[in-house]
Parts: structure tokens; sequence; C-alpha cells
């Protein structure tokens, strides 16, 4: 094998990306542009189609020709996508029939509560291995056939195609051939069964959604077709969603692996291996990426909607700070807290508590408390609701962690990553490469293009830091223990 690169779309909420790595895993280009957020009513979120499309062509094609590497060097792309996001499109013309609907858009509670009243919540829980919720892509995709002028006739005459961007990017680059998508997106559309492997004909009725609009769903390091640019065909074979990127990419193919990506929220990740396991602790349970060897690969995943927001929150807010960084020498320039806590349940508590009418606050204000403490709690609490989801997924895989592995904006945050080994009482791996999302999609596409094995991709990963617990168990307990009585009294709905 001569060639010398792999490429990673990276497709996110806010921008869309083409990265180039070598086959040391090295980033040689990057090409980048931000993606218009449209809010067209209070908790709608859209973005355009084809946008999306020509921007991944433009950052393609401009990482192509500023780096000076010849497509022929290029082994293969990998895809990796927001996660959720609902694309419908006419089959004929590849025009999209409105525009994507964003995983944040909230436009369907109505259909989830119905749902929820038609007793389905179970059901969902058990087949797809999620909470009924907004956020998946199946009533998305029913709101657009219930609102768009003739869509649900089209959609019934079989002239209508539905995928998350994965797909809508490998039709689109395929020239309208290929309308695939893989096992991790397909997971999050609550339309899929997790379990066998296969859309859910229930879930389908229940949502009226003809099956001929569903793409069929492949290995995530599989063929999905070829890109053609200038005289050559690149194949795309790898196609993974963000979160299950940045678990592979963090060698997370591999059971008891977790993941957590401090970004604007924050992402948990525990490979869970082969067998389904079904959440009682508030999580969700998930596909990882399927290799052909490994098709069935579960993970339990929880999300903390207010990470790295806390602290832009601290900087545009409050006014505390210039720049998110400044928070790490604040901190390690006061004494330890003592029974200080923010909690910062901006929009409501996610996982595990799933409380979506409680409000932020800010526990134990004494008069020697200043700004740099208030700092210091926010900072602390990313730490702490990451604990709380840990616990979560150790209480559900019955197995404890032995380390954690950290990307995202917020994991460059030494005084952060050592509060949150001190906390969870395990080392926590920070990686040298931050690009872990995207590597995650060019190491699926390397595989199976041949470029890589098993073994150079493990090797690939390098280490920036490994923090080490350093706190008394007295101390730990007491700080957990005063957390969790800051979440009581937060919380709106008071079960325990
Ligand atoms: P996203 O992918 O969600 O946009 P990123 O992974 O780029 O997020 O991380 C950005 C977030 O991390 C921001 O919310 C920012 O406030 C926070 N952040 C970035 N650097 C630091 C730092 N050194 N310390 C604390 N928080 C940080």
């Amino acid at each position: 094998m001569n060639k010398k690169y792999v490429i990673a779309f990276d497709q996110g909420t806010t921008s869309t990306r083409t990265i180039i790595f070598d086959m040391q895993g090295v980033i040689q280009g990057i090409s980048q542009k931000e993606l218009t957020q449209y809010y067209p009513e209070s908790g709608w979120v859209e973005h355009d189609p084809n946008q999306i499309y020509l921007d991944q062509k433009e950052t393609f094609k401009k990482v192509l020709n500023e780096t000076g590497i010849h497509p022929k060097d290029i082994a293969a792309i990998g895809i990796t996508n927001q996660r959720e996001t609902t694309v419908v499109w006419d089959k004929d013309t590849g025009e999209p029939v409105y525009n994507a609907i964003v995983w944040l858009d909230n436009r369907t509670k109505d259909i989830c509560k119905t749902l929820k009243n038609d007793g389905l919540g179970t059901y969902v829980r058990e087949h797809t291995g999620l909470v009924i919720d907004a956020y998946f892509s199946g009533t998305k995709l029913k709101w657009i056939l219930d609102h768009v002028k003739d869509a649900r006739d089209k959609a019934d005459a079989g002239k209508l195609l539905f995928g998350t961007i994965d797909s809508w990017l490998i039709y689109k680059f395929t020239n309208g051939k290929n309308h695939y998508t893989d096992h991790t997106n397909a997971s999050r559309t609550m339309l899929y069964n997790i379990k066998d492997l296969k859309w859910d004909d229930t879930l389908l009725t229940a949502l009226d959604i003809p099956k001929s609009m569903l793409p069929e769903v492949k290995t995530s390091s599989s063929d999905f077709g070829y890109v053609a640019y200038q005289d050559t065909n690149i194949p795309i074979c790898g196609v993974s969603g963000d979160q299950q990127a940045a678990l592979f990419g963090q060698g997370g193919s591999i059971e008891g692996i977790a993941k957590n990506t401090y970004g604007t929220g924050c992402f948990l990740l525990l490979n869970n291996g082969k067998d389904y396991v079904s959440s009682k602790n508030g999580l969700i349970t998930t596909l990882a990426c399927s290799l052909p060897d490994q098709t069935k690969n579960y993970a339990l995943e929880g999300s903390i909607f207010i990470g790295g927001a806390s602290i832009q929150w601290l900087r545009d807010k409050m006014l505390l700070i210039e720049e998110a960084k400044d928070t790490e020498y604040i901190c390690n320039s006061i004494p330890p807290l003592k029974d200080l806590y923010v909690v910062p349940a901006f929009s409501g508590l996610g996982a595990p508590y799933w409380d979506a009418n409680a409000k932020g606050a800010i526990y134990g204000i004494t008069l020697d408390i200043g700004k740099n403490e208030i700092i210091k709690a926010t900072l602390e609490s990313l730490a702490y609701q990451t604990k709380d989801v840990i616990k979560a997924m150790e209480e559900d895989s019955g197995k404890p962690l032995n380390a954690l592995k950290v990307d995202g904006g917020a994991s460059a945050n030494n005084y952060l990553m050592q509060f949150q080994s001190d906390l969870l009482n395990v080392p926590v791996d920070r990686p040298k490469m931050i690009e872990i999302t995207a590597l995650g999609a060019a190491m699926l596409a390397g595989l199976k293009a041949g470029v890589w094995t098993k073994q150079d991709i493990a090797s690939i990963r390098e280490v920036d830091q490994i923090f080490t617990p350093k706190m008394d168990v007295k101390t730990r307990t007491e700080k957990y223990t005063g957390w969790l009585d800051a979440i009581k009294r937060t919380k709106t709905i008071n079960e325990t």
C-alpha cells in the first residue's frame, strides 16, 4: 500500500471541517467553515443541508490545495458527524424538502408526550436503548412528513429519503448513488432496534414513517462509496457519529474503556461490550463503532448539558474571567474550597437526573467567598457532574472504572483534570492529539482501506499526560457528599 494519507470529514454543529492525517496519525492540514444556525422560532434550530454539503466540498478541495497533497495519495475518507440531526430529501432531484432539524431542536416535545402517553416508553428503551425525547431523529422526521406540503404523499410513494448528516453527505458525494448510514448513527434515530440490528417496524408504524425512506445500515468500517475528485476515486470507508468516533479514537473499541469529552456539554461513553445492558440509572444504551469482526458493540452514554458552557457563562455573563484558560491559574492560586458548590443546571439537569425544570444554583456562600472561589466551584462542577455519570455507569455495568480517557476543549485545563482524577480516584489520561473525533473517523476508514491494522491504530494514540489521584479518601468523600446534597436541593423532582 503506497497511499500516504487518510482524510476525515468532521461535520459538527457549529462548523464543517476536513482534516488530513498522515500514516502516523499526525495532522497535515485542516480547513474549516463556520455553519450558519437558523432559529425560526423559540426552541427550533435548523441548518441548511446544501450549505453543509457545499462547505464539506469546499474544505475538502481547500485542504488538498493548501497542502499540495495529491488525491491519488489519499487512501480513504472517514466521516464523523453531529448526531441525530435530520434531513429529508427528494430521491430524484437530491434537493432537501426542508432544512435539517438539528439535534438541539425541541419542536417535537408534544409528539414525544403522545408517544409516552401511548405507553411506548418501555418499548423504546428496550428496543432502541434510548428514552423518548425530541433530541433523537424519529420525531423530527415525523414532523417534516406532517408539516411539509406533499411530503407525506411523496414519502408514501417512495419518492423521499431520510438521513442523518452522514447519509446526506454520502448521498451527495456519491451523486445520489448510495443511501447508507452506519450502526452508530442509526442507533440515534429512535427507529433502530439495537438488539436485532434492524429498523424497528413497531416504531415506524407508531410514527407513521415509510420504511422505503430509510438508509441501509452498514458496519462503521466498511465500503460506503467513492468521492470522485479530479481523476481519482477516493473510497469512503469509515462512518461514525461524533461521540462514538471520539470513543474509537481514544482506543475505546475495547470493553471497559470510557471517555469523557469536555466541550460545551460533556459526553461520557463507556464501551460495555457485546451484551446489551439497559440502564437503571438514567443513562442511555447506544451502539459503539462496529468493525467487520465486531458488529455488536454497546456503549453506555451520559450527556451533561452544561460543561464548558459554564466557563463561557463566567466569561460572558458574569464577566469574572477574560479567557476560559484563566480558570486554571485562578484555581491554583487559592486554597481548596470548603462546602462551596455551583450547580450549573442552566438548562435543567441531564444524566443521570433528567430534571428539565431545575435551575442553576450556588450553595455555601459565606462572607469570605469572592469571585475566585465562584470560578473554582464552577470549574469543579464539570468534575462533579462527570462523577455522577461515572457512578451511574459503574452501577449499570457492574464494574468499577479503572481509568478515564479525556478530550475536548476544557480537558486542556490541568487543574480540572487533576481534580477529576482526585474525585474519581482513577487515573485520567489525556492524549496529545486533540482532534480525537476526526482521528477516530480516519482510523475507521484507514482500517478498512488496509493502511492501518488494529495494532497500528492502538499505537497512534499518544499520551500527553496522565493525572493520578492524590486526594485522601476522607476529603474525597466529604466533597462528593456535599455535592450530592447541593444536587438534592437543586432538583425539582425529589424522588429520594
Ligand atoms: P465544542 O466542540 O462543544 O464547541 P470544545 O471542545 O471546542 O467544544 O471546547 C470548548 C469549551 O471548553 C468552551 O465551552 C470553553 O469554555 C471550554 N474551555 C476551553 N478551554 C478551557 C480551559 N482551558 N479551561 C476550562 N474550560 C475551557
